[in-house]
């Protein structure tokens, strides 16, 4: 898990905030938060989550 989030920090806009996987333009920017970015992405939260708001950083529990 270290290591995914060292590469997480290497590459903040195009990647996922919380696991470092690749989040694609079209998902960062209609799930992503203002500033495009994914704080989580299909392969470390559920959709209902990321629909809920989880992608945008916000904190749905
Ligand atoms: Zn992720």
């Amino acid at each position: 898990m270290s290591h995914d989030a060292h590469a997480a920090a290497r590459a903040p806009s195009k990647n996922c905030l919380n696991c470092g996987a690749r989040a694609s333009k079209r998902f960062r920017r209609v799930h992503g938060d203002q500033d495009d970015r994914a704080h989580r992405c299909p392969e470390c939260d559920c959709w209902a989550r990321l629909h809920a708001g989880s992608a945008a950083g916000r904190d749905v529990g």
